[in-house]
């Protein structure tokens, strides 16, 4: 047998969880006016490495990169943002009259990590950027709507962690007193801090191993060298937050894994009880060079992105299910006139909005009712010789064992006012009386 590869998994009982998500997805979206987005799987490997960071995990590790038989280096994208800002620039989006061009996207990203509990070599994210926006609010808009979708799916137990890099002069600033803190002992820190010294001191912040390490935890913090400019960008995230009612923690040493965040940075925390320490489920900030570096306008961005896994995890651990895939009517058919008379039914309803199934296997009277209790259906109805000559029938409903008749020609009408009882269907979206 082949089986699955390791780190991949199929979606099979989980698809609902995935469903609600997509649905709030776009739902939420269009609230904050984002539009979809959807670019290659896979791109030019320059791409992820001038985008990304050659100093990364993400690029020096963790990407699947192949040749192909054109002898070009493809990688599977490791993450949505460049591939984004790629094709903003390809497509010149940036001469979009509408601004800033706010973009969302979700799929499958890749990357080559050890997997565990949460963590997959093929995972998915839905994430956002608006572009041409260097605004704080927009900071505080990113943030919102990354809440405002977690609140659609009913996650509230969740901290929004905030921090603030600076621009360049802050960074700067920042770096040579990170240098000069860790200059003289960095060789107590683990072979990787090591590297990331020469590479990326700030990331050192970021690292897993030596979290805990007194040369980290007593390290200067980026917020101690804002600008006074920086520093305001930041204050006015903060009142832009507190204006929303969006509660918030200020995280000094927040950094986020990548090279390219300036200003403000931020993840989102489920609670420890829910997830473990695997408990960021988004992660985001501004980067206000990318664009430039990836051979666009200077153009200032912000954005996030969530780990759809963690989610899943996240709302089976606070007990939120998805809505249930309602089957409303389920129809026996019995005899070859029967099977006609049915799909014509069927046909009918489905048009209409109603979702029906049968059998299609054959199956005898005792066969079929088994079957409509497997798939959960409101309604049975039971087409016979009997009935179509007839032009009746009979339409059980199985939530209170009622049994109401009706003819061929209303069974339509009749199911959609039983389900309509009250103003609204309880199973679907039809309005009273709607026919
Ligand atoms: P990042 O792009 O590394 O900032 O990750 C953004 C979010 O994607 C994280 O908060 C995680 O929820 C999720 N994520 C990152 N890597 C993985 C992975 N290998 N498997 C599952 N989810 C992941």
């Amino acid at each position: 047998m082949i089986t699955k590869m390791k780190g991949t998994y199929d979606v099979t009982d989980d698809i609902g969880y995935l469903q609600t998500i997509e649905k709030k997805m776009l739902t939420v979206s269009k609230l904050f006016q984002y539009k979809e987005i959807r670019t290659p799987h896979f791109e030019a490997t320059e791409l992820f490495h001038r985008g990304v960071g050659e100093t990364t995990d993400i690029v020096n590790k963790e990407t699947y990169t192949f040749t192909d038989r054109g002898n070009r280096q493809n990688t599977l994208r490791p993450e949505g943002t460049a591939g984004v800002v790629r094709a903003y620039i390809e497509n010149k989006l940036h001469a979009d009259p509408v601004t800033p061009q706010k973009y969302f996207y979700q799929g499958s990203m890749f990357r080559y990590e050890r997997p565990q509990k949460g963590r997959f070599r093929e995972f998915r994210q839905f994430g956002a950027e608006a572009f041409g926006a260097s605004s704080p609010e927009i900071d505080a808009e990113i943030i919102a709507y990354a809440v405002t979708f977690l609140r659609a799916l009913k996650l509230n137990d969740v901290t929004v962690h905030l921090n603030s890099l600076g621009g360049k002069d802050s960074k700067t600033a920042y770096h040579s007193a990170l240098n000069a803190h860790l200059k003289d002992d960095i060789a107590a820190l683990c072979q990787d801090c090591q590297t990331r010294f020469q590479d990326n001191p700030l990331r050192i912040l970021d690292c897993k191993v030596d979290a805990k390490h007194p040369l980290v935890n007593s390290a200067p913090k980026p917020i101690a060298y804002l600008t006074d400019e920086d520093r305001t960008h930041f204050e006015r995230v903060q009142a832009a937050l507190k204006a929303m009612q969006i509660s918030y923690t200020v995280d000094e040493n927040l950094v986020r894994g990548l090279d390219y965040y300036t200003h403000t940075v931020f993840e989102i925390k489920v609670s420890e009880a829910l997830l473990g320490r695997q408990n960021a489920i988004c992660g985001g900030g501004r980067y206000n060079h990318l664009v430039e570096t990836l051979g666009g306008p200077p153009t200032p961005a912000s954005g996030f992105a969530f780990g759809i896994e963690r989610l899943i995890v996240a709302m089976k651990a606070a007990n939120i299910t998805p809505e249930p895939d309602r089957l409303h009517v389920f129809f026996i058919a019995l005899g070859d006139q029967a099977k006609l008379a049915t799909l014509a039914m069927m046909q009918r309803f489905r048009l209409g909005g109603i979702t029906c199934n049968t059998d299609f296997l054959d199956k005898n009277i005792k066969g079929q009712f088994k079957q409509s209790e497997h798939q959960h259906a409101r309604f049975v109805m039971v087409i016979g010789d009997a009935e179509i000559a007839e032009k009746t029938l009979e339409i059980k409903d199985q939530h209170t064992g009622e049994t109401v008749k009706a003819s061929l020609s209303k069974a339509y009408d009749t199911v959609v006012k039983l389900l309509t009882k009250g103003d609204v269907c309880e199973d679907c979206d039809h309005q009273k009386g709607a026919a």
